[in-house]
């Protein structure tokens, strides 16, 4: 791939930055759109982060996307942020107006986005929803969630402050539930959401029997190595939907690349090909 001096520059910090995809994702849509711009991973270290998001107006750049462990100190170094952002005090994506930092999150909309097209009839307010962990990833969802009318948010996750500090933070309509009792949570859940790194490759499995979930629930894994992870096998063999995590990495990508470069772009069967190939 070519470009001139005019091209237009973005990427996106992390430490280590080597494992992220967002440059296969970007420069696919970069070629595809024959547009004259890059897309270039860039090593920033958690002492240099603040500064660096700083620079980025200064550097002529058209913006960033942040990833671990910078989503966090991204966010006090914006001039301006979404309303995603403001609640999770994170940052997932940079974009350069008028010399001032503008911040977003797009997770959950990158979450949402892949549910739809899993399952255009799934609607938010239809019932109760269950989240395990209360990470990053997890805020968002749960975040999202309550913003779409979720009528009752059960999250449950290992280590049980975190999940009291969650549900203290975004109030009703969140309850914790204690890890030992995840299983009899699913009774009357809409939708099943894996936020945990459990399932990924190199971690334990996720040991969640699905016994008492409904068959009309979603389940969704974020987890998107490896694609199909245990759990979405259980839930398909016993006839649940289930989504996987790549669509949410896909769609989560689509704000920034427009607000960069112009065309609001297409997550399609090639992306998903190509982004699968670099898993
Ligand atoms: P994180 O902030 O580090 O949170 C990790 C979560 O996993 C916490 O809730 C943690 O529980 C739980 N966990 C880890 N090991 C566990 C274990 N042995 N037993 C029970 N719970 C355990 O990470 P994150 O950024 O939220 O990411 C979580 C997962 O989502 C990762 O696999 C990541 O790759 C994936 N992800 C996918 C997308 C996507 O676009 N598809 C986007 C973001 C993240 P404790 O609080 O008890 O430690």
């Amino acid at each position: 791939m070519t470009f001139t001096g005019g091209a237009v520059v973005a990427g996106v910090a992390g430490w280590p930055i080597n494992h992220s995809k967002s440059p296969q994702i970007h420069n696919f849509w970069l070629r595809k759109h024959e547009i004259d711009g890059v897309y270039a991973p860039f090593a920033v270290h958690p002492e240099r982060a603040y500064d660096a998001f700083r620079s980025i107006p200064l550097l002529g750049l058209a913006g960033m996307n942040v990833t671990l462990p910078h989503k966090e100190i991204a966010y006090t170094a914006m001039d301006k942020v979404d309303h995603m952002a403001q609640r999770l005090k994170a940052v997932n994506t940079i974009v350069v107006r008028r010399g001032k930092l503008h911040g977003a999150n797009t997770d959950f909309f990158g979450f949402f986005e892949s549910l739809r097209e899993a399952c255009p009839s799934w609607h938010a307010n239809t019932g109760p929803a269950v989240v395990l962990g209360a990470g990053g990833a997890a805020r968002a969802i749960v975040a999202g969630l309550q913003d779409a009318g979720a009528p009752e948010i059960f999250v449950i996750n290992r280590t049980p402050q975190r999940v009291e500090a969650l549900a203290d933070e975004f109030g009703p309509p969140i309850r914790p539930v204690p890890w030992e009792s995840r299983a009899v949570a699913l009774s009357d859940a809409n939708l099943l959401v894996n936020a945990t790194s459990l399932g990924m490759r190199g971690q334990p499995p996720l040991d969640l029997p699905l016994y008492a979930l409904p068959q009309f629930a979603v389940v969704y894994d974020i987890v998107y190595v490896p694609l199909e992870t245990p759990l979405l096998a259980a839930a398909r063999a016993r006839g649940n939907v289930a989504v996987d995590g790549l669509g949410m990495l896909l769609h989560q990508a689509r704000q920034g690349f427009r607000d960069w470069f112009g065309p609001d772009p297409e997550v399609n069967d090639a992306l998903r090909a190509y982004v699968l190939e670099a898993l």
